[in-house]
Formats: C-alpha cells, sequence, structure tokens
C-alpha cells in the first residue's frame, strides 16, 4: 500500500471497535462538532459537578468512556492488554488537573511511581508520564521561571517538587522505561525546563529516558531546541522530545492580548505546522543524540517522520522513534503505523471523572474548533459502518 494511503484503511484502525462502539463513538463526534452545544455543555457539566448534581453516569457513559480508560489504573488493564495486541502500547496518564496542595502532588507523584512499577512487569506499558503541576503550584513555576526571589518556605516548596521530578525520572531509568514529561502554559513552562534538563542531564547519559515536550505552536521552540542540543552535545548526554503542536493556544493568545506583550504563537496554523515538521526533521537529522517522540494527530506530520526515517535508513522499530496519539483519537493513525511495525504508544487518560473534567473539555473544545479534525474522524467512522455492511 502506498505509504500515502495507509491511514485510510479503516478495517485495521477500528478493529478493536465493535457495531455499538463504532456508533457510540459516531454520535459522540457529530455531537461535539457543534461548537455551541460544546459551549453550553461544558457550562451545564461544570455547574451541574460543582452543584453535585448525580451527572458523573452521563458523562462516563459518553465522553468519559470513549477518551478514558477508567477511573484507576486496575481499570484501564484490559484495555491496555487489548490495544497491545494489535501492536499498540500505553502511556498511563494520571489525567487530575488542577489540585493546588503538598498531599495532593505526593499522592500524584505515588500512583505515577505505582504505574511505573507495572511497567516493570507489563511490556505493553514502556513509557510513563506526568504534567509539571501534577508536581507543584502553576504560581510556582511562574515565579522560579522568572528568577523572582523566593521566600524560605517557597524554597523549600520547590525542592519539593525538584524531589518529585527526581523520584520519578529515577524510577524511569531503573525500570529500564522512558518518562514523557508534559509541557503546559507558556508562563510555568521555563522553570519546567530547567528542571526537566537537570533530570536529563542525570538520568540521560546513556540514552534518552527522560523526554521533555515541545509545543511548535510556540515560534520559540526551534531555537530552544537547538541551543539546548548544543549544551547536551558540550555536556554529553542524550535529549528525548516528545513533539506535540500545542493545547493552550486560546488561553496563550487571549493572555497575550490582554497583558499586551506579544503572544508566544506563531502567527497561523500553517506557521505552526511548518515550524512542527521543521523540528521532526531536525530531530531526525540528530537522531544520533535527539530521540523523537511524535505526539500528533496530524496525518502529514506522521507521514513526514515515516519519510525521514525511510530516506535515512533508520529502522521502522527503532527504539529512538515513537508515534503517539491520545486514547480515542485517531486510531486510523496508530493501529496502521503499530500494523507496519512502527513504535506506537496512546495516552490513556485515568482518573475520577470530576477530576479529568478539564483534560475532557479540551479534548472537547479541540475537535470543535480544530477544523478538519472532526471531521475526518467522523469520514472514517462513516466509511468504516458502510464497509462492515457490505
Ligand atoms: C500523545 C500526545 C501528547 C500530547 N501532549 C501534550 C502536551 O504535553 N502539551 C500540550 O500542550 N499538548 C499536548 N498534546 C496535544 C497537542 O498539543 C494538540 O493539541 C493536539 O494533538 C492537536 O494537534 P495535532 O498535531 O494533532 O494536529 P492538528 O489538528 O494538525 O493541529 C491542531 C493544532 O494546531 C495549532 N493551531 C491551530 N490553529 C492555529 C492557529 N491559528 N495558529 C497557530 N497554531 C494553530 C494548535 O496547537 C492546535 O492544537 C498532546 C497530543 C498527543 C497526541
Amino acid at each position: 500500500m502506498s505509504a500515502k494511503k495507509l491511514f485510510d484503511n479503516t478495517e485495521i484502525a477500528f478493529a478493536l471497535k465493535s457495531d455499538s462502539e463504532l456508533e457510540r463513538a459516531y454520535f459522540l463526534f457529530k455531537m461535539i462538532s457543534i461548537e455551541p452545544l460544546v459551549k453550553i455543555g461544558t457550562a451545564a457539566t461544570n455547574f451541574a459537578l460543582k452543584a453535585k448534581l448525580p451527572i458523573e453516569g452521563l458523562i462516563r457513559a459518553t465522553v468519559f468512556d470513549h477518551f478514558c480508560g477508567g477511573v484507576n489504573e486496575k481499570d484501564c488493564l484490559p484495555v491496555i492488554d487489548k490495544m497491545y495486541q494489535k501492536g499498540v502500547s500505553s502511556v498511563l496518564d494520571y489525567s487530575v488537573e488542577g489540585k493546588e496542595n503538598e498531599q495532593e502532588f505526593d499522592s500524584a507523584k505515588d500512583i505515577i511511581l505505582r504505574i511505573m512499577n507495572f511497567s516493570k512487569e507489563i511490556k505493553a506499558m514502556p513509557i510513563a508520564v506526568f504534567k509539571p503541576t501534577g508536581f507543584g503550584r502553576l504560581s510556582l513555576y511562574e515565579k522560579v521561571g522568572k528568577g523572582e526571589a523566593l521566600t524560605s518556605e517557597e524554597r523549600s516548596e520547590w525542592s519539593r517538587v525538584e524531589a518529585r521530578f527526581d523520584a520519578v525520572c529515577k524510577r524511569a531509568q531503573d525500570n529500564n522505561i522512558e518518562v514523557l514529561i508534559d509541557a503546559e502554559e507558556s508562563w510555568m513552562q521555563d522553570a519546567a525546563d530547567a528542571l526537566v534538563t537537570k533530570m536529563m542531564q542525570k538520568y540521560n547519559t546513556q540514552k534518552a529516558v527522560v523526554f521533555n515536550t515541545l509545543q511548535m505552536y510556540r515560534h520559540d521552540r526551534l531555537a530552544f531546541m537547538k541551543k539546548e542540543h548544543e549544551k547536551a552535545k558540550n555536556e554529553g548526554y542524550f535529549l528525548g522530545y516528545k513533539f506535540v503542536r500545542g493545547a493552550y493556544m486560546e488561553k496563550e493568545n487571549e493572555r497575550a492580548e490582554k497583558r499586551g506583550y506579544t503572544s508566544p504563537i506563531c502567527p497561523n496554523k500553517a506557521a505552526t505546522d511548518e515550524n512542527f515538521n521543521e523540528g521532526l526533521r531536525y530531530a531526525a537529522d540528530h537522531i544520533d543524540t535527539i530521540s523523537i517522540f511524535n505526539g500528533t494527530h496530524n496525518e502529514e506530520s506522521s507521514y513526514l517522520l515515516m519519510d525521514l526515517m525511510e530516506s535515512k535508513g533508520i529502522a521502522k522499530n527503532d527504539s529512538r522513534i515513537w508515534f503517539g496519539q491520545l486514547y480515542g483519537m485517531s486510531d486510523n493513525i496508530s493501529y496502521n503505523l503499530a500494523a507496519e511495525g512502527y513504535n506506537v504508544a496512546k495516552y490513556m487518560p485515568f482518573g475520577p471523572v470530576k477530576d479529568v473534567m478539564p483534560y475532557l473539555i479540551r479534548r472537547a473544545e479541540e475537535n470543535t474548533s480544530v477544523a478538519g479534525q472532526t471531521g475526518r474522524e467522523l469520514m472514517l467512522i462513516e466509511r468504516e459502518k458502510k464497509r462492515r455492511k457490505s
């Protein structure tokens, strides 16, 4: 099959979905393609959860079960198993967001360490992930990033954040797995970046164990990567990068406008796409020192990395290159790549329903506002429904 048609195979894409699961996915994407509905739905859901109205069942039966593996890691295991039979690995993602206290940060770290011990036993989970704000307050990252003086209390708070990063990165090295560190709002990212670089210096001495995330919708990320690359080469450690476009565009642009500074986001989608693809080209050119996790649902960027691998004679299953999508999205990319022998992993979010709402809302908004994405999911599901009937 010609490479440019690979992702059109819906039989492979949806092999794990029963007819009724396919219908549910169709209904869901139809609903979230309607922007006003998502806006009203988001507001109503937030209100209902705050008012403790009994809507968890409804959320579970719709968006939650489509985009999440379960409320705890054990719920996810049967799904992980099924996916692995088709060659797709899972990155269990504890997707609880917006927590602000030490106890919750410690608990998030402990859950992630526990998952990493599963990973030691279960081949289907070769990669772990965490969010910097899962381990510390956003405003503290912001303050550290700006280089502002910390109080002695804040200094010890920051050293606890660092210790949480260190514990997880060390566990990744000990268990011979990789750890991805997500990227978030630009105003907290400088401090997170500096911390991740520290972890790379410590744990990436033999290969990339710790991966930072580059949000390529930011116009400064290529230069950032090149600078980090010089540093890594000089000091003799490996880089690992998860490439994504970035999930906080509206928030970033709004804040920049409100406060009167230049937005860190590329001026248009085409510029983001070019920036993303240029990042992949640079990393692929330096694959001996930069490992790649290609976190995207964009078919062109996925085909591009396949082409780069082929032209450089890099094996499809080279351990330095992974393709990644989110659970519940772009199965046509994930399963067709896996069937061809590439390394593929899907983020599988889990957590209590009300705590994963920010994640679910981002997915709903993304599928509404990102032109083409939902249309494509719907078109693929329609095509598969037709194929099954014929
Ligand atoms: C495995 C995985 C891990 C992820 N981890 C993170 C993470 O750590 N941090 C994070 O922020 N996101 C993360 N994301 C989400 C990601 O950033 C995107 O929101 C999402 O994947 C959509 O982008 P895309 O490359 O799939 O495809 P596309 O649909 O081609 O691109 C959509 C993206 O393009 C950008 N864009 C759209 N319109 C414009 C415009 N007018 N101007 C400039 N840019 C524009 C936005 O970033 C938008 O999300 C992750 C995604 C995946 C698949």
